[in-house]
């Protein structure tokens, strides 16, 4: 399992499962602050006992400054496969007031599964509100859980 988390702030492109989602704010973070690929990438690595995603791509590098997230997935997918494992599917949930994502999944369903070399059909993303309550409600930031089962 892996969850992450970024603040959001006005005027910043909003990246969301490798999609630029069109909206007044945006995340922010050192990389291009992918909530959702970010837990993704958390939940291989957790799965195959390799740390976080902090380990392998630390903020503090200047390599990383800017990165595109899909870049930081299929690095992922290459430390997975060197332990012989691959994704069998993943569940995913983004926490977000605001904009309406639904629209948004199929193109995100496509990137990832681009990245790790798997069927759309094996790619859950859900979302939900907050309903107003919470830093997620107040649009101050966003949250993404994801799932991956990996075999070997
Ligand atoms: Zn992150």
């Amino acid at each position: 399992m892996g969850v992450d988390f970024h603040q959001l702030e006005d005027g910043r492109e909003f990246w969301l499962g490798g999609v630029l989602v069109p909206h007044y704010r945006g995340a922010t973070g050192h990389s291009d602050a992918d909530v959702l690929l970010h837990a993704i990438c958390d939940a291989m690595l957790g799965a195959a006992n390799l740390g976080d995603i902090g380990v392998h791509f630390p903020d503090t590098d200047a390599a990383y400054k800017g990165i595109d997230s899909k870049i930081l997935l299929k690095k992922t997918a290459a430390l997975i496969a060197e332990r012989r494992y691959r994704v069998v599917n993943i569940d995913s949930c983004l926490c977000l007031q605001a904009p309406r994502i639904k629209p948004f999944i199929p193109q995100m369903q496509q990137a990832i599964a681009s990245c790790l070399g798997i069927s759309t059909e094996e790619i859950s993303i859900k979302a939900t509100t907050t309903e107003r309550m919470g830093f997620v409600g107040r649009e101050e930031g966003v949250v993404a859980y994801a799932t991956v089962l990996l075999e070997k």
